[in-house]
């Protein structure tokens, strides 16, 4: 991706000359007269960043505009650096470069895309993170209109992937839909579905021995007992192994077996296998709707799908391709799905297969016979053992890719078999999604862009009521809030956990750095590992209060708790008498509070024990927040009762000092020496 800069004035230059420096290799400042040199970067480039106004822009590219999907998406960015504006191609990446360059230069983005404007994401990055592709651009147009209309849209969203909150209009059960968003396969039993075997259950599910030409080209070229594995052999020619054109998107429906031929299998509404975000599926309605009012349907493909292959040595990379688009094709999916091959670490070198992963863009995934040979798979064969030391290669290796992925797996195309190769295709099931989000201390400016990113992207919020009123503004439309009060932490741990765990796109918010003294713990005490865990650091109280002071943790310290909730005084004492010997500088969380007001003193007194009386000491209430108090003082002259429960308190090493009236703690540097 190529990002040409354009530049008119010196400033624009300077500011173009930034963008080069952060992005090596990415952007260029094309040089020239600036009309030429625009006309060039918009005609030569992938995306374009003018350091000239909007209109002047405009002027000079109205006549090269051909079609939104096509032309490069275009920027504007004032001479001062205050603005980015996404100008052209706002949904085909200039939105996205806009908020790239103020990342950079600094300033605000401005986005001017209606459904941006309002809220809602765009639907050709909608669930972008995921990995999630719009299968088919044509209905984006319409679809998107119906979502800013507020028509009733359909979700349809069988596996659960964890989505970001969707307008009001968009529901798992929205009657008469206007339009139909569908994720993952189709939800209706797809026409080119043939008796299968037993997907992912062990051996003894294979059925009985079919005949079959024996092909034996090599290892894992042993004929396959599976019975929709091979076209010659079997005498009906079944859907899903004719290479007939018959995408996911568009289906034949059989017509022995459709009541009606009007709709494809993503307009059905299907009982969702895996339950779709929160709501009942509707019962299957009669598919009566005519061709007029059948819903427009946007169609994302989730990369769920690995395929595993075996090969003859010398198989040609034409046979390969061609076998995993039968496999594809059998499982009513795109290739788009694809996420990586998975085949025996023999064949890490075979031309055939590396020539195919390369030309799908996939990475090859390698593992030794050992491995494959633990996996339970319909097709075993004893050839292939004999000869490789796994009775599987191609089912195996896609079943141990999608477990090494982390993630439930299954099996949707047992083993086929061509001349030379085999294929088979494992399934990944998506899991939900746990982010733990700092805030920070409590300055929104210092609460970081990772944090923000979380928060819009979650389908539902759990926290401290404090602290979600504080992000309530950041959060999307549709977003569900789960607030409780003080003293509440495990509940909020087990919801966040378990919405997580129901497929569910979960942050769990705490002020400074979540994992600090806070929910991170207790959150993931509970987790198993059917959910996916995002930290998201924050600024913890002990770094805003230094920088507060000055330099106070400039050297080795320790963070310490005062609060005797959860761990018993003896257990603390030992900690500061540890720390105080130790010569840390000890920052204390939960200094004090109406019913523990002894404690701070007696630990101060313990620090005291082994540093000088002018050890400074300062103390931070409410950092960052409207009514922070910075306090500056000494050990002799600290006084433990003018702190509270929302102070953090930072006392000083031997070797800390006030220099200019500022606490730092120095670290020995010899800048000469080194
Ligand atoms: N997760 C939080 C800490 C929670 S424990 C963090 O990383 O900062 C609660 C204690 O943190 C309070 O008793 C106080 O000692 C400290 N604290 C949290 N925010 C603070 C702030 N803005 N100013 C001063 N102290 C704060």
């Amino acid at each position: 991706m190529t990002i040409a800069l354009v530049a008119a004035t010196a400033r624009g230059r300077a500011a173009a000359e930034d963008l080069v420096r952060a992005w090596p290799g990415r952007a260029t400042l094309v040089e020239g007269p600036v009309g030429d040199a625009l006309r060039t970067a918009f005609t030569s480039y992938d995306q374009v960043v003018a350091f000239l106004a909007v209109g002047a822009t405009v002027r000079v590219l109205a006549p090269l505009l051909a079609d939104k999907t096509t032309d490069p998406p275009v920027v504007c960015v004032d001479e001062s650096r205050r603005y980015a504006v996404a100008v052209l191609g706002t949904h085909h990446g200039a939105d996205a470069l806009a908020h790239e360059v103020t990342a950079v230069l600094g300033g605000e983005p401005v986005i001017t895309t209606a459904s941006d404007a309002a809220g809602v994401p765009p639907l050709d990055s909608f669930a972008a993170h995921l990995g999630l592709r719009v299968a088919d651009r044509a209905p984006l147009a319409q679809v998107g209109a119906a979502l800013l209309s507020g028509a009733p849209i359909r979700l349809e969203n069988p596996d659960a992937w964890p989505l970001p909150p969707l307008p009001a209009n968009v529901t798992p059960d929205a009657p008469n839909p206007a339009a139909i968003i569908h994720i993952g396969p189709p939800t209706t039993t797809a026409p080119t579905s043939t008796p299968e075997p037993a997907l992912g259950a062990a051996p003894e599910a294979t059925p009985g021995p079919t005949p079959e030409p024996a092909l034996g080209h090599g290892p894992d070229s042993t004929p396959s007992s599976t019975p929709s594995s091979t076209p010659s052999s079997t005498p009906e020619p079944t859907p899903s192994s004719t290479p007939e054109p018959t995408p996911s998107s568009t289906p034949e429906p059989t017509p022995s077996s459709a009541p009606e031929p009007t709709l494809g299998p993503v307009h059905g509404t299907a009982p969702a296998p895996g339950g779709s975000r929160g709501s009942a599926p509707a019962p299957a309605p009669a598919p009566q709707v005519s061709r007029e009012t059948t819903p427009v349907t946007l169609r994302y493909d989730p990369p769920d799908l690995i395929v595993g292959v075996g090969s003859a040595r010398g198989v040609p990379a034409d046979e390969v391709d061609a076998l995993i688009d039968t496999v594809i094709q059998e499982s009513g999916r795109a290739p788009a799905s694809l996420r990586a091959i998975a085949t025996l670490d023999l064949k890490s070198d075979e031309p055939g297969i590396l020539e195919a992963a390369r030309r799908r863009d996939l990475p090859l995934l390698t593992y030794p016979a050992a491995d494959l040979a633990t996996e339970q798979v319909p097709t075993p064969s004893e050839t292939v053992r004999a000869a490789v030391g796994t009775p599987s290669v191609a089912e195996a290796a896609a079943l141990r890719a999608a477990r090494d992925a982390g993630r439930a797996a299954e099996l949707v195309v047992a083993k086929h078999t061509t001349r030379n190769a085999t294929a088979a295709l494992a399934r990944l099931r998506p899991r939900g999604r746990l982010a733990i989000v700092g805030l920070g201390p409590g300055d929104p400016d210092l609460l970081t862009p990772a944090a923000r990113t979380e928060l819009a992207r979650a389908s539902d919020v759990v926290g401290l009521d404090q602290y979600l009123d504080q992000v309530r503004a950041l959060l999307r439309a549709g977003t569900t809030v789960h607030s409780s009060g003080l003293g509440q932490e495990e509940e909020r741990a087990r919801t966040a956990v378990h919405l997580a765990a129901e497929g569910r796109a979960v942050a769990l918010i705490g002020s400074g750095d979540a994992g600090v003294y806070a929910m991170a713990a207790p959150a993931l005490e509970m987790a198993g590992p059917d959910i996916d865990v995002v930290g998201v650091p924050g600024i913890t109280a002990a770094t805003a209060a230094s920088g507060l002071l000055g330099a106070a943790l400039g050297h080795d310290h320790a963070l310490i708790s005062l609060s005797d909730l959860h761990t018993p005084w003896p257990a603390i004492e030992r900690r500061v008498r540890a720390a105080a010997e130790a010569d840390l500088v000890v920052c204390f969380y939960n200094p004090r509070s109406r019913g523990r007001d002894w404690q701070l003193g007696h630990a101060i007194g313990l620090l005291g024990a082994h540093r000088p009386p002018t050890t400074p000491v300062g103390y931070v209430r409410e950092a960052t927040r409207p009514e922070q108090q910075v306090t500056l003082t000494t050990l002799d002259a600290f006084d433990p009762s003018e702190v509270d429960m929302r102070t953090v308190v930072i006392v000083g090493s031997s070797q800390s000092r006030l220099v200019s009236g500022r606490f730092v703690t120095p670290r020995g540097y010899r800048w000469a020496d080194a």
